[in-house]
């Protein structure tokens, strides 16, 4: 009788994983550490430390139901042919990826060998993200289907241990930034964030989630746990679905804030949707004339990254992803503004920089993201984030800002709330710490003026009418 393999990838946990469902097989669990994957420049080593909790985290859980999870270290395609030679298998069942261009290019060089060699290569669907045609204005309807969809499978209950022993560790990888708070992996934290959070964190979160001081006790912090699978979307999604109801008439409050937690899971799904339908998103602008009008200044690019621009909210908000794997997203989207319309750097010269820094980095999220957050889909509403408005909404005692920028603890909070050129302030900027790298008044006036002339051309409208018929939300959740 023939193996089957169960190849891991991106849903590192044993409960609710369609990829361990029973068959009349003998089963060959993997999980393939791919040296090449971690060097590209999207991937980093707080992204590959989270993985390595999760794998060991699955290991155990594994092993307790009498599994056995073999890694092995290598090109995946040598390691299928070494597999093949060694331990006949004729079918491979792995979740459906919706990668970067690497892992792509990667399953296609696979899908080829797999036919070559009469191998069958199922790959279960994420929750509604659909491969090959469909129509666009049915998404809602088979996102739903599949959320609510409770496969109750029943699951393997034995498998092949190779008796390897060793695996080697990636050693290279493009951005090594120290990451002292970062979110540690495994099942077991992803299910105590979500208890925690439909228990009692995320009770006000409709009105807590856009300040960095609140949102990191009140929003779920769920995100690096599901672009890893050591929870599934769908479970997360049900939970937060029964706990909403349970409580529909005996608080309101947190039973709407919920409500927004299950939308922003449903945009999970329609954004890696996107990439999906279009993998050059990664790379190219929705509008390509896009590509054309921004800068690849390598000076604020590293000033950016490092927190070390001068405009102090932006520089407290990237001291503090960089420790902690992970902003709130309205932070994201005002570090992504600042970039593409203060700086005017082109988004796919500071994206990949700014992914390796999410722990959670979820191509189709992030880079759907930058492209919106720059302007550059051509459909969606232009926000410039002004730093310091943000400043006096988000952190009006300054006390966020002062958390990451000791060196500031002894200045008055309106100090950071106006640019230099309009504060009352300016004596306190000769003392200041750093020189503002740009004028944010003018940059802003700049860049609304370049973005809205290319949006009155003609040609604009029509390929805007196209994005949007391609991949626009149609509000029928
Ligand atoms: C420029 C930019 C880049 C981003 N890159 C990523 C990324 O690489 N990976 C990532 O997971 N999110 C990304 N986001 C979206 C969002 O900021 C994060 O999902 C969120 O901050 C994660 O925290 P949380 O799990 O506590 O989210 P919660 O607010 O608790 O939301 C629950 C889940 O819903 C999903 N979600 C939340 N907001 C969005 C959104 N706007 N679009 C799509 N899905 C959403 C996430 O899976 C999240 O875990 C990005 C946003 C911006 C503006």
């Amino acid at each position: 009788m023939s193996n089957r393999i169960v190849w891991f990838k991106k849903n590192l946990r044993y409960k609710d994983n369609e990829t361990l469902i029973d068959q009349d097989k003998k089963s060959i669990l993997i999980y393939i550490i791919e040296p090449e994957l971690w060097k590209q420049k999207d991937m980093s080593l707080r992204q590959w430390q989270f993985t390595l909790d999760s794998l060991k985290d699955l290991q155990h859980q594994l092993t307790k139901n009498n599994l056995h999870l073999n890694i092995l270290y290598g090109d995946a395609l040598e390691i299928f042919k070494f597999l093949k030679d060694k331990y006949n298998f004729d079918s491979v069942i792995s979740e459906q990826e919706t990668g970067i261009k690497w892992t792509f290019e990667r399953d296609k060089k696979l899908k080829s060998f797999f036919l070559q060699n009469d191998i069958h290569w199922i790959e279960c669907a994420y929750p509604g993200v659909r491969r090959g045609h469909h129509d666009r204005n049915q998404w809602a309807k088979f996102f739903r289907k599949d959320i609510l969809r409770y496969p109750n499978l029943p699951i393997i209950k034995q498998s092949i241990n190779l008796g390897l022993k060793n695996y080697d560790l990636p050693k290279i990888f493009y951005d090594t930034t120290p990451c002292p708070n970062r979110q540690k992996g495994g099942s077991r934290e992803a299910e105590k964030l979500l208890s925690t959070f439909l228990n009692s964190r995320g009770e006000n979160y409709q009105y807590e989630m856009s300040s960095p001081i609140s949102a990191e006790k009140s929003c779920s912090r769920l995100s690096t746990h599901l672009t890893y699978g050591t929870i599934s979307h769908r479970s997360v999604f049900q939970e937060a679905t029964q706990k909403k109801e349970k409580i529909q008439l005996t608080n309101k409050n947190f039973a709407k804030s919920i409500n927004s937690f299950l939308s922003r899971l449903h945009w999970r799904s329609h954004f890696i949707q996107k990439l999906e339908d279009q993998p050059s998103i990664e790379h190219e602008s929705f509008i390509p004339v896009y590509d054309q009008i921004r800068e690849k200044d390598f000076r604020k690019l590293d000033a950016w990254i490092e927190g070390k621009t001068g405009v102090h909210f932006i520089d407290a908000c990237m001291i503090y992803l960089r420790n902690h794997g992970w902003i709130n997203f309205r932070m994201r989207a005002m570090l992504a503004s600042f970039a593409s319309y203060n700086l005017w750097l082109d988004w796919r010269y500071f994206g990949p920089r700014l992914a390796a820094l999410f722990t959670d980095f979820e191509p189709g999220i992030h880079y759907s993201q930058l492209q919106m957050q720059s302007g550059t889909t051509g459909i969606n509403t232009i926000r410039m984030y002004n730093p310091y408005k943000q400043a006096l909404d988000q952190d009006p005692e300054a006390k966020f800002i002062k958390s990451q920028l000791p060196e500031y603890n002894n200045f008055p909070p309106s100090f950071f709330f106006k640019p230099p050129e309009l504060s009352n302030n300016e004596n306190l900027f000769n003392d200041s710490k750093l020189e503002t790298i740009v004028d944010v008044t003018k940059t802003a006036k700049f860049a609304r003026d370049k973005i809205f002339s290319i949006r009155k051309l003609p040609e604009h409208q029509k390929m805007a009418k196209n994005v949007f018929i391609r991949h626009g939300s149609r509000q029928n959740r």
